[in-house]
């Protein structure tokens, strides 16, 4: 990958490094304390680390004020220091920047910023996440993504920022908001800025953590709700009359409900997700819910999930039946292509990494033409039938923390295996 920046801002790092290092020494240059960043803040951590390399500033009353909104001005400055404060030219370029501006001078040069159509640079200008992600991708030359643009909300992002956008993502500098989505016209806050100029200088010594980027749905199947019993129905399939009872809670062990455990092992498999970078979308995280089961499978469609993953256990009236299978869509009968490839290709290294993880029998992958949740999926799906709660031993199992534990680290292992990363 082409980083152009950042061995300047890895030297920069080095300086600061050293400098830091040095602190005990030199009483004039220490971690800077402000006085409206509460430590247990999100970005406390940051907010310190920027202003002790004197990135960006604090005001005359020691305050950063976090939740203001960072100007032009304000970020190509704060992007100028990080890389070491390069010279530029000297020749103003901009109609409405004072001679001497080194900042804007060199972010122009260096294709950082550009002006207007009458050149005005506008320092005094909010600046979008859209914008802010543009400035990072062209400081940091433009490098190639390698991943599409997976927001919900894609289709609002300009066209000069949605390789920024992306490559941003990939490499861990802008998360998404609420439910995957970029936002792309929200205002950079100076809080926000921090994090993100942080993130930038850490880029250089490890790689982001191997899903970032990737936006994972978990469905842990059935739920309880007042609205069971109630007949509401579901279709099977956009193609058929056919429909299913919506909310069910599924089988029963000794002393949990499929439901329960779906959900036990879903909120595990949400965290092992989240630690590695991915972006996961729950379809829920309680017991109760309302939405039906065509919407559980189509939320993560509409949100531009890669992949959604639905958890389940099984029943069975012969209670000597036991081991671990994976079912995968008998078709796409959306019409959307590869589904049912890549569905069977996670399942497959599904139901293999979990019975390796776990000991239990391996008991396949299953088609199925019938299941609402996947007859209504436009993205790769896979169900995961992680044991039998009818069978009293593997039952005993599934209660445990140390065996749900062990199908959360199979499922991640597959899916690390999936997008290629391991
Ligand atoms: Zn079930």
């Amino acid at each position: 990958m082409v980083r152009s920046g950042f061995t300047r801002i890895c030297r920069t790092s080095i300086v600061f490094a050293l400098i830091l290092a040095l602190l005990p020494l030199c009483p004039a240059a220490r971690a800077v304390r402000c006085a409206d960043v509460d430590e247990g803040e999100w970005y406390a951590a940051a907010v310190e680390e920027i202003t002790s390399l004197g990135i960006m500033d604090v005001d005359e009353n020691g305050c950063f004020r976090p939740e203001e909104s960072a100007s032009r001005a304000i970020i190509v400055e704060a992007l100028w220091r990080a890389e070491g404060r390069p010279a530029a030219s000297g020749q103003a370029q901009l109609k409405d920047v004072p001679a001497g501006s080194a900042s804007v001078d060199w972010a122009y040069e260096a294709g950082v910023v550009a002006g207007d159509e009458n050149r005005l640079f506008h320092g005094d200008s909010p600046v979008t996440r859209q914008e802010l992600a543009a400035m990072l991708w062209r400081l940091e030359g433009r490098s190639a993504h390698r991943r599409a643009l997976n927001y919900a909300d894609n289709a609002d992002v300009s066209d000069y920022a949605a390789d920024a956008a992306a490559w941003c993502r990939e490499n861990g500098l802008f998360g998404g908001v609420g439910e995957n989505r970029f936002d792309p016209q929200g205002l950079v806050t100076r809080a926000q800025t921090a994090a993100v100029l942080c993130r930038l200088l850490h880029l250089d010594g490890a790689e982001p953590p191997p899903l970032t980027g990737c936006v994972i749905c978990v469905d842990p199947g059935h739920c309880v709700t007042p609205l069971a019993g109630k007949g509401y129905r579901d279709p099977v399939s956009p193609l058929s009359n056919e429909t299913k009872a919506t909310y069910t809670t599924g089988t029963q062990g000794k002393n949990l409900t499929e439901e329960k455990l779906n959900l036990i092992v879903g909120l595990k498999l949400r965290d092992a997700l989240r630690e590695l970078g991915a972006t996961v979308i729950m379809t829920r995280e309680a017991s109760e819910i309302t939405i039906n089961g065509v919407e559980r499978c189509t939320l993560p469609n509409r949100l531009r999930a890669d992949v959604a993953v639905r958890i389940h256990a099984d029943g069975n009236n012969d209670r000597s039946v036991h081991g671990v299978c994976v079912m995968t869509p008998d078709g796409d009968l959306l019409g959307t292509p590869s589904i049912k490839d890549e569905s069977v290709r996670l399942g497959r290294l599904m139901v293999n990494a979990v019975a390796k993880s776990t000991g239990a029998k391996n008991r396949g992958i299953m088609p199925r033409s019938d299941l609402t949740s996947f007859n209504f999926s436009e993205i790769p799906t896979v169900l995961i039938e992680m044991g039998f709660m009818t069978n009293a031993e593997e039952d005993a199992l599934l209660e445990t923390d140390e065996y749900q534990n062990k199908i959360v680290e199979g499922m991640v292992e597959s899916l690390l295996e999936w997008y290629g990363v391991k």
